[in-house]
């Protein structure tokens, strides 16, 4: 069993195990660039794999993303096989029909957006991956929420209640004045930059 040392040559044979499995189906896996990598709509989206047709490529070849907030190498193979399936398609149809017969047929199961391996497909890919070895990766946490709202700099006004947020660059000049009560307004939030 060869020890990959890095994402892609493990992802690059992963490709090369997967084959025969189309290819049994009677489907050509189109050459593909295959990276750890985020996917063009952003680690907040959830998506976890991302392919792109031929035509989006000045070499003509599909490439594929894996995103490296996977943890496990079987989902970074499920996912690898998904994508897989629309290297094939060459996202013609993104996940329409014509993507479900190729799904289905590799015995993929689920919704289509996110379909992955049903019970046998997963017993095959189990065995991939004891041919593969260590995926040599570490799973990247990167947190998914966004910055909590009650964080923003705002401003209030503690007669009125009234509340205004704040532009980072104006925080500076300090809480405005309540154009009600005409009182200095509360700095509340993160005005750390600034004050
Ligand atoms: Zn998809
Ligand atoms: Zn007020």
């Amino acid at each position: 069993m060869k020890q990959h040392t890095t994402r892609e040559s493990w992802l690059l044979a992963a490709v090369e195990l997967l084959k025969p499995l189309f290819g049994a189906k009677g489907y050509v896996v189109p050459e593909a660039l295959v990276s750890c990598g985020f996917t063009s709509t952003g680690v907040r989206s959830g998506h976890i794999g991302q392919c792109w047709s031929k035509r989006s490529s000045s070499n003509e070849i599909n490439q594929i993303f894996i995103a490296p907030t996977l943890e496990s190498p079987f989902e970074v193979i499920d996912t690898l096989v998904h994508e897989l399936v629309h290297a094939i398609d060459d996202c013609e149809h993104k996940h329409g029909k014509e993507f479900k017969k190729i799904a289905l047929k590799m015995g993929m199961k689920g919704p289509m957006r996110s379909a992955g391996a049903g019970p046998e497909l997963k017993e095959t890919l189990n065995a991939l991956l004891l041919k593969l070895g260590p995926y040599p990766h570490g799973q990247l946490k990167v947190s998914m929420r966004k910055s909590p709202r009650s964080n923003r700099p705002r401003a209030k006004c503690k007669t009125c209640g009234y509340q205004v947020p704040m532009l980072k660059k104006f925080l500076s000049y300090g809480p405005p004045i309540c154009p009600k009560d005409k009182v200095d307004m509360e700095a509340l939030g993160d005005w750390e930059d600034s004050i």
